[in-house]
């Protein structure tokens, strides 16, 4: 039987931190799988002039990225997206959601017919014209031809990348991907549970990122902690359960509580990039593309796009008055209102109509 190939399309911050796992737990799995694993890797001139490929492949780090973790040496990194898929049988979509689009287009017509990929994808599109939502996964499927699983969780890359356990939640509606899956990822500090439920978890990943937002305003705000625990876990959490539901209806709603729902918006909301930033936002009035160019090296801010397809898919569906948190995030991120607006619109929340 021929062995498995694994193909990575990223290699940022959660790229390089789960290729590592994977990369660590294929050698460990004696001859399953192929031990060498391609990851696309976006070149980039580093400021002492090298390539990051070549660094990543020298030194086995991602410096820019993801420092002071080794990258084991099965890892390869490739600059050529096409040369980095064209023979996976397992593909890895681990980029910011706004480049999925064009990647997919690139990639049509040029992968193995019976590959299959999984998401770790936090965000999603909605059409400027016709409103409608498009989940990564979808594009992935309807533009590649092939099944797609997705995979959330309370995962901040850095920990993950120093082994400190954490859990996540897979979406998988074909027992034999979820195999290869477990396969691939689960080990006792990074434990995963499975559910058919693919596109509730990854638009739970997604909202998540405009909820840790209106954390890190609220913190930036001084807000007292019952209101950052309302903001949070009551009213922000009970947004993200509506618009799924708007969405699509859940295999079971214990999936809200899973590491998926609950526990990455926590994480997320206690030290995510997206939580960080808002509030550095509020303490120095800086604009947020200016933060996440001075304070994040290249990594991207999810949830300002994200609040931004949010609020147009409800603004079309008349429906804003019902989600005032992601309205709000929304036009705070644009400089719209002024962030303490969110806090003084608490007490009108629908929930207490
Ligand atoms: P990142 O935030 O580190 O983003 C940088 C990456 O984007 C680099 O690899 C860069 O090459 C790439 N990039 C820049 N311009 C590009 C372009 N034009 N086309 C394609 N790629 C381009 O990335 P990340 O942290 O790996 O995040 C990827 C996804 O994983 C996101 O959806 C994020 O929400 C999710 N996620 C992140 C974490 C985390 O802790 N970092 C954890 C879980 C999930
Ligand atoms: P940020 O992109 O806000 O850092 O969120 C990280 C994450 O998704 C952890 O699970
Ligand atoms: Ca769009």
């Amino acid at each position: 039987l021929a062995k498995k190939k694994i193909a990575f399309v990223g290699s940022g911050n959660w790229g390089s931190a789960i290729a590592c796992h994977i990369g660590d737990k294929v050698r460990q799995l004696n001859g399953q799988y192929h031990e060498q694993i391609l990851m696309w890797c976006k070149e980039e001139i580093l400021d002492d002039g090298r390539k990051l490929t070549e660094v990543i492949n020298q030194q086995h780090e991602n410096i820019k990225y993801l420092p002071d973790r080794k990258i084991p040496e099965n890892i390869i990194a490739i600059p050529d997206l096409d040369i980095a898929v064209k023979d996976a049988d397992i593909i890895i979509f681990v980029v910011p959601h706004q480049y999925v689009k064009n990647i997919c287009e690139q990639l049509k017509n040029n992968i193995k017919k019976d590959a299959f990929a999984l998401t770790l994808i936090k965000g999603f599109y909605v059409d400027e014209q016709t409103k409608e939502l498009t989940l990564v996964s979808q594009i992935i499927k309807n533009t590649l031809n092939i099944p797609c699983a997705s995979m959330m969780g309370a995962n901040i890359a850095n920990e993950v990348a120093k082994k400190i356990f954490c859990e996540a939640t897979v979406g998988c509606r074909d027992d034999k991907h979820s195999e290869i899956i477990r396969q691939l990822i689960d080990t006792p500090v990074f434990r995963l549970r499975f559910f058919p439920d693919v596109e509730i978890i990854e638009m739970l990943g997604g909202l998540k990122n405009i909820v840790s937002m209106l954390a890190g305003f609220a913190e930036g705000l001084d807000a007292g902690f019952n209101t950052r625990a309302a903001v949070i876990l009551r009213l922000g959490f009970v947004e993200m359960i509506n618009f799924c539901r708007l969405y699509k209806k859940e295999s079971t709603s214990e999936i809200y509580l899973q590491s998926c729902g609950i526990a990455d918006l926590i994480a997320s909301s206690l030290g995510g990039r997206n939580y960080r930033g808002a509030k550095t936002m509020v303490q120095t009035k800086d604009s947020l593309a200016y933060i996440e160019k001075k304070d994040f090296n290249g990594q991207s801010l999810q949830g300002p796009s994200t609040a931004k397809e949010v609020y147009r898919y409800l603004h079309a569906r008349n429906l804003l008055d019902r989600f005032p948190l992601f309205r709000d995030t929304h036009l705070i991120c644009e400089s719209i209102i002024k962030p303490h607006v969110f806090l003084d619109n608490l007490g009108n929340h629908p929930e207490f109509h």
